[in-house]
């Protein structure tokens, strides 16, 4: 799995893709649209630039796509 780090505080929790898992269901950019983009050519998962998985709304957006990607493709790592 690709591992990434979103830009937001150090301790924000890290949000993982893979794009190899990934079959192009696009669950993740409906539920989480400031977090997760789909690639014009593939349709795969693309990580957006600019949000932090440190924002409690964000996190919870993040959480549900975690739990609706239908390949797994998808993870966070919180500390807590
Ligand atoms: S929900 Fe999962 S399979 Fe669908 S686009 Fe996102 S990462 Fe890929």
């Amino acid at each position: 799995m690709q591992d990434i780090q979103d830009p937001g505080p150090a301790r924000a929790p890290l949000v993982m893709v893979s794009r190899e898992d990934c079959i192009a269901a696009g669950e993740c950019a409906r539920i989480a649209p400031a977090v997760f983009d789909q690639d014009d050519a593939d349709g795969t998962v693309l990580l957006r630039e600019g949000f932090t998985s440190a924002d409690p709304q964000l996190r919870k957006q993040i959480r549900h796509a975690v739990a609706a990607c239908p390949a797994g493709a998808l993870d966070l790592v919180e500390d807590d």
